[in-house]
């Protein structure tokens, strides 16, 4: 496709899929707050591919800053809604389809078949503070520690499960103080897990309760990095870029590491033989 097309439609793409999801939970819901939130998402999002095919260095750094603190300070800390995990837990007991189920829905369950880890890559408040630190890729060897996403998971299952059963106090009160403690702990233990493995994104790789859905969705991804045998040269520069450590040289499903792409694109971008797209 010409280039000059390209800047334009895969963004334009991108932004009609999000207004798509906007109008029709602002229609199903009758509440203006979908349109404006999926709108907003969806042109952040739009506009980082607009500048990452202009080849702004910055493109996904812009992206992650434009969600990820709207959804951290605005709909976090100024409209004190829970959206991470036990928030999601907390309207699934309640039997509604608001605000923490629709976002997990969207962009952690259902949206993974289609953009696999793209919420990890572009839109997560968490990793959009720990990629500042200075281990981009990680410079010891992985551990074989990932079992403790499990126990994380089953805990915050556990911590909401145990709310409703002991009928603990006013429910909004206690899940907004939850949302504030947890990501106070969520960064503290991300900024020990870099530093002690030397890896940005180890709190990713071992801790975080989400990849438990993330990662058997994006298995099954539709928009996935695939690389072009007969291009490539054999050089390791995608390995030694990737901040996952995803063997993207293979296409298989069952690549190395392959439900850990995050869709970065640095392994494109470095790829002296174009072989990567
Ligand atoms: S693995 Fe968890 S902490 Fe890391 S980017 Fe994804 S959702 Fe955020
Ligand atoms: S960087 Fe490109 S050429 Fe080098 S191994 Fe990876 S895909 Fe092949
Ligand atoms: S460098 Fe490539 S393989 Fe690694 S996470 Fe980024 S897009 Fe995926």
């Amino acid at each position: 496709m010409n280039l000059k097309i390209k800047k334009y439609i895969y963004p334009l793409i991108i932004w009609l899929i999000f207004e798509i999801v906007a109008v029709s939970l602002w229609l199903k819901k009758d509440n203006l707050f979908y349109l404006l939130n999926f709108s907003y998402i969806g042109t952040a999002i739009a506009l980082g591919v607009y500048l990452f095919i202009n080849n702004y260095r910055y493109a996904r750094p812009v992206v992650q800053l434009l969600v990820g603190t709207y959804m951290l300070v605005y709909l976090g800390l100024i409209c004190r809604e829970n959206m991470q995990i036990e928030g999601f837990w907390y309207y699934l007991f309640l039997g509604v389809f608001e605000a923490a189920v629709i976002h997990y829905a969207v962009a952690k369950i259902f949206g993974p078949l289609l953009f696999g880890r793209g919420w990890c890559g572009y839109a997560c408040w968490t990793a959009m503070i720990l990629d500042l630190l200075p281990f981009k890729t990680p410079e010891l060897p992985g551990k074989k520690i990932g079992w403790i996403r499990y126990i994380m998971f089953a805990l915050s299952f556990v911590f909401v499960l145990a709310l409703f059963l002991f009928q603990a106090g006013d429910f909004e009160i206690i899940m907004f103080r939850a949302f504030i403690i947890g990501n106070i702990l969520y960064y503290t233990a991300g900024f020990i897990l870099a530093f002690v493995f030397k890896d940005n994104r180890a709190f990713c790789k071992y801790i975080c309760p989400v990849t438990v859905f993330l990662k058997p969705m994006s298995y099954y991804a539709v928009i996935r990095i695939r690389c072009d045998e007969d291009r490539c040269i054999s050089c390791g520069k995608c390995k030694r870029v990737c901040p996952m450590e995803v063997d993207v040289t293979d296409n298989s499903r069952k690549r190395k590491n392959g439900t850990e792409c995050i869709l970065c694109m640095e392994c494109v971008k470095n790829c002296p033989a174009g072989a990567l797209y």
